[in-house]
């Protein structure tokens, strides 16, 4: 049985601590490696290591540590398909899809080949006699990532490559569904020049993240998960006095205008509601056509599409729509929500229960399911379902649709779909959700903008990749200088004013 471990400074380390977790390849539902849990020890190890190397890559110039970031994408690109099938098979994503994950994280690392112009910082001249003022962003110390299954390549990437390309050294702690891909990533950044210790791989449950939310010399902590995890990350981390920021759940909606070309719009559900299983934060979850004959030409566009699907292992080809859930427990809770919503009385258009794979009966396949007439009361609605089920809300007009995406607690992304160019204004500037689509079912920002959502979707000020990222990892200084030519003035006792 592969037995998989830790990656600290610049190795791998096998784990002491006794305790492991079956990993699985979702398709087959077979044990596929066995990984180590870290005790306070091992975290302490990474800490250590990363607390000792962090000094003198902090002040490596950003142009040098820039050059590891370029060499690290080029080699993401040489090792894409090695990276996709290994994330495959341990997610159940498939493989296009699977190339997308590494490539979003690829485009961050782009990003953060601009460290150097990134981290410039600010000068007056003269601000008083021979007085000068400056600012200059520097390195937190060692900071951490703590990250979800449904990414793992591209979360752990939007972590790791700015807060190294600020000068940190970085301790990940990614989700124990699917850990070979950091553990590559970490591989490769050491082959593309950075140096041992900057970047730490270790992997665990509760007691790790709990190590790394009480260590001292943990600055910062970015998370990435659920809504539960993420709101006690949060709390656990800001009590300690670390700088948090975490990213939670989701109850995506996307509003149908009777104008919207109907064929467009049900395309882009299918892909955004079932794509990855619907296992994605930025999935759509929530359709809501605006009046009853919307919602009629809607439902009769997306039946078809929805029971055309092909669910497949993702070595089937690259014509499978999706692969199966990424662990038992989750097709179980998938199942329940489905049992739970014909309970609650949806209508259940097309079931996706029954669904079965000839010579994968054990893998963790579930069938695409789409509810109509689902209302706000409804368990399916409120929570986040994390599968391929899609709910359609109708809403009687704009002002009851919009109120459904602003009144649920969640607030990721959200889309319209519409012809009318005052409808999509008026829509994009009052929802109150973070990343906004118009005809855009998965808005899902580029890297050099940020991604993050509000309400109980995001925690913490600062959003992640892009420009925030390079605040969240660094603090500012502010420097005031006085080279006196002569000037005397003698002591002064009152707060300097500019008076
Ligand atoms: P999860 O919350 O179960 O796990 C996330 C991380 O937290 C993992 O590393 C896990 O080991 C750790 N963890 C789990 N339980 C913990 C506990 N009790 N104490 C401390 N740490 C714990 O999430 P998941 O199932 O891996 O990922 C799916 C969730 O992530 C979904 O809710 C999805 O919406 C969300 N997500 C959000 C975003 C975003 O940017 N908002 C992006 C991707 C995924």
């Amino acid at each position: 049985m592969k037995q998989i471990g830790h990656f600290i400074g610049g190795e791998h380390v096998a784990g002491k601590s006794g305790r492991t977790t079956d990993v699985f390849n979702p398709a087959t539902g077979e044990v596929e490696a066995q990984l180590a849990m870290a005790d306070g020890s091992e975290l302490s190890a990474a800490i250590e290591n990363a607390k000792a190397a962090q000094p003198a890559w902090g002040a490596t110039n950003p142009q040098k540590r820039a050059r590891v970031m370029m060499k690290f994408v080029e080699l993401l690109n040489r090792d894409m398909d090695k990276l996709a099938e290994a994330l495959s098979r341990e997610h159940g994503k498939t493989i296009p899809d699977a190339k997308g994950d590494v490539i979003r994280g690829l485009e961050v690392a782009e990003f953060c080949i601009g460290a150097p112009h990134l981290l410039k910082g600010e000068f007056t001249e003269g601000v008083g006699p021979g007085i000068d003022i400056h600012s200059v962003r520097q390195p937190l110390g060692v900071v951490a990532g703590i990250t979800p299954f449904n990414f793992p390549a591209m979360i752990p990437m939007w972590k790791f490559c700015p807060a190294i390309a600020c000068g940190n050294a970085f301790v990940l702690k990614p989700s124990e569904r699917d850990p070979s891909v950091p553990i590559m990533l970490a591989e490769l950044m050491i082959e593309a020049g950075l140096p041992a210790g900057i970047l730490n791989v270790v992997n665990g449950d509760k007691e790790a993240v709990d190590g790394l939310l009480d260590h001292p010399d943990v600055m910062a902590v970015g998370f990435v998960g659920s809504t539960p995890i993420a709101e006690y990350v949060y709390a656990r981390g800001c009590a300690n006095g670390k700088r948090v920021q975490c990213f939670g759940g989701a109850k995506n909606h996307m509003i149908v205008m009777p104008d919207a070309d109907m064929d467009q719009a049900a395309d882009a559900l299918v892909g955004a509601g079932y794509g990855a299983a619907g296992e994605r934060c930025m999935a759509v979850s929530v359709a809501v056509p605006v009046g009853e004959d919307t919602a009629d030409r809607l439902v009769e566009k997306l039946v078809p599409r929805v029971e055309s699907l092909k669910i497949a292992p993702s070595t089937a080809g690259d014509d499978v729509d999706f692969g199966p859930l990424v662990t038992k427990d989750a097709y179980a809770r998938v199942k329940g929500y489905i049992d739970k919503g014909v309970e609650e009385g949806a209508d259940l258009v097309v079931d996706g229960r029954g669904f079965s794979m000839q010579g994968y009966e054990d893998g963790f396949f579930i069938g695409a399911s789409l509810f109509d007439k689902v209302t706000r009361d409804m368990t399916i609605y409120k929570e986040e379902i994390f599968g391929p089920v899609l709910s359609i809300a109708r809403a009687a007009n704009y002002e009851e649709g919009i109120d459904l995406a602003m009144s649920h607690e969640y607030g990721n992304g959200v889309a319209i779909f519409t012809r009318d160019g005052d409808t999509a204004r008026d829509f994009t500037s009052r929802i109150n959700v973070g990343m906004v689509g118009v005809n855009v079912p998965i808005p899902v920002p580029i890297a050099y903008y940020t991604f993050g959502g509000w309400k109980r979707s995001g925690f913490g000020d600062l959003n992640q990749h892009g420009p925030d990222a390079f605040r969240f990892y660094t603090r500012t200084k502010t420097i005031t200088s006085r080279w006196p030519s002569g000037i005397k003035e003698g002591a002064d006792f009152s707060i300097p004013t500019m008076n």
